[in-house]
């Protein structure tokens, strides 16, 4: 049975009370391991830790900070194969899926702000023969960085990464759910030498140390990915106390698709952006919102591409569709169909549970679902449902195609299919999202924007944004 314990002050520990919660295996919903089940005491711990290291590691050179994060990127890649069968096992996402995406940008990650510490630039204001102003960025201290279950390491060291490359030491909570990776990155920081205190992994059930990790005086900053509604929780506690608040909150993103689309390419796209990850990414799109004049055609095709999509054991690299990641979240995505199902919506394929053989006949899985039928404004349309379901409908004008996909609260992502790029313009600059693609999906830069509008976040990461929100700038003004 595999044991997950913190990481703090560069030791590995069990959680001070002593308590565990077991770690499931979504693949067969057997329990793999046990984790340490942390409260306020372990956090305090990790505060004290993180603040008797901070003082050193912001003045390191960056060179050196830089040299950390290049050692963390090398040796996430030399363990791509341990980490992506952690991650499939702590998730139940298709090993392709892993290896592919998850951990290769888990290095990137380390690897983009590696490179980042090193360009980091500050600005100079001159005065002329008044004065001279120049800024300074200085790190912030001890931060908080929480991720989720979806894209577990993917998430993790998207937060850490920048945080530990500004010179703030992290204490970082990944989701209880899947704790694997994370820990496993933990080794890593301790197997490169990082120095202790200065990534601390508290691990265990969010709302136990929630309070504590949004409310602590010495916690500047908290960075936030998950549901809308935790996040509005840790906004409630820590925006009084005037911490530094970025939140990438959930979504219900639209995939609107013109008549004169590149067919094909739309075609083989919106089935990756619908189902990918069994529908958990924040950037899925699960309203697919269709040219009325290419509604009935693409409803046979979608269909059938759809079907030919191998569900089954993550660990076979043939599969495209692994296990949803909790027994409880399956049981919350049967209930939006049976929602659906009660809206009036209409199964156009999928629906139930999918029982597998042998030892994973007690996996997750959900069928990969189509819904049409429904208005925009019905709760099946409004609520994230975070898994392998997407609704199908069509549209007659650019007006409606637009008035339909800003029908949510949420606003993180949008993908436009034409090939008229003044249509495909003119669209994206109506369409409330923080990001949008046209004719692609889920490309990603790491140097630009990423966060989303409305009930879907504020702030934004990625590039100079991250660097910016870790740091907080000083001006300093002298005359001649
Ligand atoms: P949750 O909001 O349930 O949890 C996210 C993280 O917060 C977990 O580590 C969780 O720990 C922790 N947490 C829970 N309660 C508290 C609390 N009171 N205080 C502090 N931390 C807490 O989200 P999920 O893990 O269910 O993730 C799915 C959600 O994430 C979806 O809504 C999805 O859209 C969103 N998401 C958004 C992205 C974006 O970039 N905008 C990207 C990916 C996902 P624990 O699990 O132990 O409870």
């Amino acid at each position: 049975m595999e044991k997950i314990l913190n990481y703090i002050n560069g030791e590995f520990k069990a959680s001070i009370s002593n308590e565990w919660m077991s770690v499931y295996e979504p693949a067969t919903g057997k329990v793999y391991g046990e984790l340490a089940n942390s409260n306020e005491a372990d956090v305090l711990e990790a505060i004290e830790a993180s603040e008797n290291a901070k003082t050193s590691w912001a003045k390191l050179p960056q060179h050196k900070r830089s040299a950390y994060l290049f050692a963390m990127a090398d040796e996430i890649e030399k363990s791509l194969k341990e980490l992506a069968l952690a991650e499939t096992k702590d998730n139940g996402k298709p090993i392709s899926l892993a290896t592919s995406v998850d951990i290769p940008r888990a290095a990137a990650n380390f690897r983009f702000y590696a490179g980042a510490a090193l360009h980091q630039q500050s600005e100079a204001h001159d005065m002329g023969e008044l004065a001279f102003n120049y800024t300074i960025r200085k790190p912030l201290g001890t931060v908080v960085c929480i991720s989720p279950w979806n894209l577990p390491l993917y998430l993790f060291t998207w937060k850490i990464a920048p945080a530990l490359a500004t010179g703030n030491c992290v204490i970082a909570k990944p989701s209880e759910v899947t704790p694997y990776t994370a820990y496993l990155l933990s080794k890593i920081a301790a197997k490169v030498g990082l120095p202790k205190g200065v990534l601390n992994v508290i691990h265990g059930e969010g709302p136990r140390v929630g309070n504590t990790l949004s409310t602590h005086p010495k916690i500047k900053a908290v960075s936030f990915t998950g549901g809308t509604k935790t996040g509005s929780t840790i906004a409630g506690l820590a925006a009084p106390l005037f911490k530094k608040l970025s939140l990438e909150l959930g979504g219900k993103n639209p995939n609107i698709i013109f008549a004169d689309a590149p067919y094909d390419e739309m075609l083989a796209t919106t089935v990756r952006s619908s189902f990918s990850n069994q529908g958990q990414i924040c950037l899925c799109g699960s309203r697919i919102l269709v040219e009325a004049s290419i509604y009935d055609k693409f409803k046979a095709d979608f269909i059938k591409k759809v079907k030919a999509l191998k569900l089954g054991n993550p660990y076979d690299d043939a599969t495209n569709v692994g296990a949803v990641v909790s027994k409880s979240h399956q049981q919350k995505i049967l209930d939006c169909i049976a929602l659906a199902k009660k809206e009036g919506g209409k199964i156009l394929l999928g629906g139930n549970a999918a029982i597998l053989d042998n030892d994973f006949k007690d996996g997750y899985y959900v069928e990969p679902t189509i819904i049409e039928g429904l208005d925009q404004d019905c709760r099946t349309n409004q609520e994230e449902i975070f898994g392998p379901v997407v609704t199908i409908a069509p549209f007659e004008t650019e007006e409606e195609a637009i008035t339909m996909a800003n029908s949510t609260n949420y606003g993180l992502a949008a993908s436009i299919w034409t090939s008229n790029q003044r249509k495909a313009h003119r669209v994206a600059k109506e369409v409330d999202a923080g990001i949008i693609w046209i004719n692609t999906w889920l490309l990603r830069d790491l140097r630009t924007p990423f966060g989303g509008i409305k009930n879907s976040g504020v702030g934004r990461e990625g590039g100079h944004y991250a660097l910016n929100f870790f740091t907080e700038p000083k001006n300093i003004c002298f005359t001649y």
